[in-house]
């Protein structure tokens, strides 16, 4: 049998029998693979610094249809992204989007949530640290939108009216994105601001915006819109990320 070669990013590993490990990539031509490594515990060098989480390189395995489990030949990495490692919330940033990954995609060939994931990745690792909570919420909302759950923002889910420049809406977490005033008025969703919308659609295409505000508010949205749409329960990662997020004293402006 030849084995299948795949640009991958390593998302999390497992100890498995003496010797081996079991790695769960996502790769950019078979989606989600999951590999036995034979032999690779105990062995020093390259071969096994390469192999940490979030790493991206070149996999070589063989890949036999209708299994859950393949065997693996090489993986050669390319991209260490060792950054992660230096402060915890850049890490759990990491986590967090890897979680997110392996709990959604499936073994389907995606190349756009593969691009979403590089990216994210790599924005991670190289945000100074001032630009990290921004860069953690870019990093959810766009493989989140990769995988085809973008919010609507605008216009209002109900009414379909658009939403005036100074409305405060509310998000509305079964219908997928924000209510204008008015529809919002009986319900529990988080007050959205047009500064909070402004963010939002920013973070979705992966800008980061420049006077970024209520980084913990952000977060419970992502994390609330990922439970509802994409992964079906809270993820731990995200409840992790939630005590690491900056408190803001300031002025709340429902932006
Ligand atoms: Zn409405």
């Amino acid at each position: 049998m030849a084995p299948v070669a795949t640009r991958a990013v390593l998302l999390r590993g497992y100890d498995y029998g003496d010797s081996s490990r079991i790695l769960r990539f996502y790769t950019r031509e078979l989606g989600l693979l999951s590999v036995v490594a034979k032999g690779v515990r105990g062995r020093s060098g390259k071969g096994t610094t390469a192999m940490s989480n979030f790493a991206t390189g070149d996999l070589t395995a063989y890949v036999k249809p209708q299994r859950d489990l393949h065997t693996m030949k090489d993986f050669a990495c390319t991209r260490l992204r060792e950054e992660l490692g230096r402060e915890v919330l850049r890490f759990a940033g990491a986590s967090a989007a890897g979680e997110l990954v392996l709990a959604h995609a499936e073994a389907e060939r995606q190349p756009g949530v593969f691009e979403a994931v590089e990216r994210a990745l790599d924005g991670l690792a190289e945000a100074p640290t001032p630009r990290l909570p921004a860069t953690v919420l870019s990093a959810l909302w766009t493989i989140t939108e990769a995988f085809g759950f973008a919010p609507q923002l605008a216009p209002c889910v109900r009414c379909h009216r658009p939403l005036g420049a100074d409305e405060v809406g509310r998000f509305d977490f079964a219908a997928g994105g924000v209510r204008c005033a008015e529809c919002g008025q009986d319900m529990a969703g988080p007050r959205v601001g047009p500064g909070a919308r402004a963010q939002l659609a920013d973070l979705l295409t992966g800008t980061l915006p420049d006077d970024f505000t209520h980084p913990r508010q952000h977060l419970a949205l992502v994390s609330d819109f990922i439970a509802y749409h994409v992964a079906s329960k809270p993820l731990k990662s995200l409840q992790f990320l939630g005590g690491l997020m900056p408190v803001e004293s300031g002025v709340v402006d429902d932006g």
